[in-house]
């Protein structure tokens, strides 16, 4: 029989991290150079972009705890490129602009590789790649794409013919795939976690339960109220609060769409889970619009997620519904036991791409990471980092991409009718191969 999942302890991720290392909540006045607002990836990738260039004096602010957005509830993949395609950011930055941006995101996933070493930050990292299998018989798409990559961006992923793919992954629902060798998976509260933890052992400061309820400017600078009543003063503060919007500058709140996504973790498999994956130990998401990803873990569960939504469900909802499209994948495990289910905001800018820049002199923002967080994060707090040390020209070729009205509450009903249209359509593309 399925065990329920148990709704105290919702991820999977909180129950296996460990006991957490707790930063104090601020409890007086007090100032920093620089304040960054959010304790997630963006919040934590700046303030170490900062100390890695010499500016210690930075403190981070959670309001809950370090990883409680999106941060710590993630997929765990950490690949290149942006939510937006790559065709998009060719078509809107032109041909060299376009390759910076994508090299950045390459970079970051070279950094975050590096800050694993160098921090000695352990999250269960598997770098053995990512696989972006095919859910069509029709191949056309893949090879654009391998090719626009090859062409473009200087980027080669691998092309697994439907055979190879079969060998690696003990599944018959895919065509071909691409893969990308550059890519690695992890535990992603681990890394929240150690990432803060190399922040206050290179000096910089991080304060967890202490929500910032009011901002304001001054002649000395930036006044940040907490929900404690305390007052922190600093030259310049970073909004980094993702889809758990701050409510501090309705210009950054109205440009962003908090769209909620889906992940369960099964119950341990044995090894069941190694026959799922006879050849590969890679993390594996499909060509559709509205994709499945997976990976194996190393407790031989599988962690799975999936579907876009405007709507926060259950953890039982969102198991039951889980548990269907993993036998889509993998009938041979049926109605697979599901221990753990969650859900996570990301933050959407319209454009779908991150939106990073200056509102006001000594107001800065990173937010709008989408579903493609962890490696673009790392590429944003460098970029901030590199612009409040003095140098902003790596922020030029973002500049375009702007805090445009998200068109709440519009904008959800937008996305989620976008959402279905293209399941639809996905959909219909699978009924028309599989009547042939
Ligand atoms: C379920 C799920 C799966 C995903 N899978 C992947 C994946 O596999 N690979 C990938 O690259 N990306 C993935 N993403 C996207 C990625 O996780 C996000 O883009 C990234 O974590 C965003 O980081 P962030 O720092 O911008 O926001 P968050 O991690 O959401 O952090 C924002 C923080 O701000 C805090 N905050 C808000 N208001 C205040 C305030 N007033 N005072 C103090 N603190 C405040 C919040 O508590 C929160 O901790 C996924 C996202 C989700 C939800």
């Amino acid at each position: 029989m399925q065990k329920p999942p148990d709704e105290r302890v919702r991820s999977y991720y909180e129950a296996s991290a460990g006991p957490t290392p707790g930063h104090a909540a601020v409890v007086a006045d007090g100032s920093a150079r620089t304040i960054v607002v959010g304790g997630g990836y963006a919040g934590l990738a700046t303030a170490r972009g900062l100390i890695d260039r010499g500016d210690r004096d930075v403190l981070v602010v959670e309001a809950e705890h370090v990883g409680f957005g999106a941060s710590g509830r993630n997929g765990g993949f950490v690949f290149g490129g942006y939510s937006l395609g790559e065709a998009s950011l060719l078509r809107q930055l032109g041909a060299d602009a376009a390759r910076r941006v994508y090299a950045r995101s390459i970079a970051a996933v070279n950094l975050i590789r590096r800050r694993l070493y160098e921090h000695a930050i352990e999250c269960d990292a598997v770098d053995e790649g990512v696989l972006w299998a095919n859910w069509f018989r029709d191949d056309s798409v893949l090879r654009e794409r391998a090719e626009l990559l090859k062409r473009h961006f200087d980027t080669d992923w691998e092309w697994v013919d439907a055979a190879r793919l079969r060998g690696m992954l003990d599944s018959p629902r895919y065509g071909a795939a691409l893969f990308e060798r550059n890519a690695l998976h992890l535990h992603p509260l681990k890394y929240a976690r150690g990432l803060a933890g190399s922040v206050v052992a290179g000096g910089g400061r991080v304060a967890e339960g202490t929500r910032i309820v009011a901002l304001a400017r001054d002649a000395e600078g930036w006044r940040l109220r907490t929900d404690a009543g305390h007052t922190l003063r600093c030259e310049r503060v970073v909004l980094c609060c993702g889809g758990y919007l701050a409510g501090l500058r309705p210009a950054i709140d109205r440009s962003i769409l908090p769209i909620a996504t889906y992940v369960v973790a099964t119950a341990p498999l044995g090894e069941r889970l190694a026959q799922l994956f006879p050849g590969t130990r890679a993390a594996v998401y499909d060509s559709r619009f509205a994709f499945d990803y997976y990976r194996p873990l190393a407790d031989t569960r599988l962690l799975w997620g999936g579907r876009i939504s405007i709507r926060d469900r259950s953890p039982a909802q969102v198991a039951a519904l889980l548990q269907r499209d993993i036998a889509r994948v993998f009938p041979q495990l049926g109605a697979v036991p599901i221990d753990y289910a969650w859900s996570g905001l990301m933050s959407y800018a319209r454009h779908e791409m991150p939106q990073i820049g200056e509102l006001e002199p000594g107001l800065w923002y990173a937010q709008a990471f989408g579903g493609h967080g962890l490696a673009t994060t790392t590429a944003a707090g460098e970029l901030l980092a590199e612009a409040l040390c003095g140098d902003r020209g790596g922020l030029a070729d973002y500049r375009g991409y702007g805090l445009p009205w998200a068109g709440k509450p519009f904008g959800f009903l937008a996305a989620q009718a976008t959402y279905w249209w293209f399941q639809g359509r996905d959909a219909y593309k699978d009924w028309r191969e599989s009547a042939r």
